[in-house]
């Protein structure tokens, strides 16, 4: 029996002869279900079409693992290497033998973890692999579908995975959306991995909020503050998002402030719409 994987989002689905009718995921109002209707795949099909593991250093001490081409949303994990242990961040929508070999090599998983529920599909496959502790935000917990085999541990609040390696629950995009506070990140400047909790823009020179990207949806003024407040004890210059690219390279905490300022300006109707 397979394990069912939306094409969509690439969530899993527990072994069963059968999918579910629809993934919960998408029909939630911050994704969306194809027109032509709900699909399906397994990580065999995915491997027939040609996607593979792809592995990058993107720093010193962290390692991208994503898939070529992209499944789904097209996220890219990153494995934040310290001394005591690495945490999985954001898994990838595909992952092969090569790119379990890569963190293997790379020291293997004390826990994984996602920003938030769409980032969730193949957690259970990296615990089950390595024994690692699967982390979830208290508040979007029950969005995970298909368990690991190890019984999950939710937090809220902050936790400190490893040392200069805290998880930090910002809200906005899903109550328990997070990010990653990795002091030794950027040469020791500090970096936030931040998944679309704090969504990075093109141009790598500001940031967004966002309800829904796919759906354009806004998020009010307190949770944008909110996300603003959850970060401002940190130091840290550099952002990762959820994606090989952008990348808000500097300047990132300054940038996080200005940007803020800015929605919030719009969201009041007091940005000067010349
Ligand atoms: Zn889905
Ligand atoms: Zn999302």
């Amino acid at each position: 029996m397979p394990v069912w994987i939306c094409a969509t989002c690439a969530n899993q689905y527990p072994e069963a002869t059968s999918p579910p009718e629809v993934c919960a995921i998408c029909a939630d109002e911050r994704q969306w279900v194809p027109p032509t209707g709900q699909r399906w795949t397994t990580a065999e099909e995915l491997a027939a079409a040609g996607h593979r593991g792809e592995v990058r250093e993107v720093e010193p001490g962290l390692l991208g693992v994503g898939a070529e081409p992209p499944v789904a949303i097209g996220q890219r994990a990153l494995l934040v290497q310290t001394a005591e242990g690495n945490l999985l961040w954001d898994p990838p929508g595909y992952l092969d033998e090569r790119s379990l070999q890569a963190v293997g090599d790379a020291g293997g998983l004390t826990a994984v973890a996602a920003s938030h529920p769409h980032f969730y599909g193949t957690i259970a496959t990296w615990s089950d692999r390595f024994d690692a502790e699967v982390l979830l935000a208290e508040p979007d917990a029950g969005w995970l579908a298909r368990p690991p085999r190890r019984p999950p541990r939710t937090w809220s609040g902050t936790l400190e995975v490893l040392p200069g390696v805290t998880l930090v629950q910002c809200g906005g995009h899903f109550p328990g959306s997070s990010v990653v506070h990795w002091a030794e990140g950027a040469g020791g400047a500090g970096a936030l991995l931040s998944g679309d909790t704090i969504f990075v823009t093109p141009g790598e020179d500001r940031v967004t909020f966002v309800r829904s990207a796919p759906n354009r949806l806004p998020l009010p003024e307190r949770a944008v503050r909110r996300v603003v407040e959850a970060v401002r004890p940190y130091r840290f210059d550099r952002i990762y998002g959820g994606w090989w690219e952008p990348v808000l390279r500097r300047d990132a905490r300054a940038v996080v402030e200005r940007s803020a300022e800015r929605y919030v300006q719009w969201l009041r109707g007091e940005a000067g719409e010349e």
